[in-house]
């Protein structure tokens, strides 16, 4: 059985991009706008010789209502099948209380979670990650999906222990 990680967090903080990057697709849709995954979306990729399955996940808002909620869901589902949680956070938004309100779940689920600040392009790594450390899950992981920064070397480390 492969490995399989979720990625989640709200919505526009680059899901859908970094699953494009690990699975080499263009399967899911990036869009400049929230909340476009409405589904699980599921892939495959290979680092070395090891394969691994992705979810990508519509995110979380905080505040779930109608649509939203059902992407809530999905989110939830997608954490319970994985082995593995990518947390994504946005370096370039900041913290946002649903954040905080995503982390708190994820501290309280038994699942291997690493926190993973996107869009760092441009930016100064330790002051990017310096916002996130107060969601107690540990050291924050800086990459840039568009871009493939640290991407490889993040999942070499993910992947390590399967
Ligand atoms: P999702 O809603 O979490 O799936 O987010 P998307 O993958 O759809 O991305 C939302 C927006 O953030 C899009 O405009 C992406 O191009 C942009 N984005 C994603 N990754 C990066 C990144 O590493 N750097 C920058 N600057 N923008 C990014
Ligand atoms: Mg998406």
């Amino acid at each position: 059985m492969n490995p399989v990680i979720a990625l989640v967090g709200r919505p526009n903080v680059g899901k859908s991009t970094l699953f494009n990057r690990l699975t080499r697709s263009r399967d899911a849709l990036v869009a400049d706008f929230p909340g476009l995954t409405r589904d699980r979306k599921y892939g495959n990729g290979q680092l070395g010789d090891k394969t691994y399955t992705v979810i990508d996940t519509g995110g979380i808002s905080g505040d779930e209502e109608g649509i939203d909620a059902a992407m809530a869901e999905q989110s939830l589902l997608a954490i319970d099948e994985a082995d593995i949680v990518l947390f994504l956070v946005d370096a370039r938004a900041g913290l946002h209380v649903a954040d905080e309100a995503i982390a708190n779940h994820l501290r309280v689920n038994q699942k291997k979670t690493w926190l993973v600040v996107n869009k760092t392009d441009g930016l100064e790594e330790h002051s990017a990650m310096a916002d996130f450390w107060t969601l107690g899950l540990g050291d924050p992981r800086p990459i840039a999906a568009a871009h493939g920064r640290n991407v490889t070397t993040l999942i070499d480390e993910v992947l390590a222990p399967f």
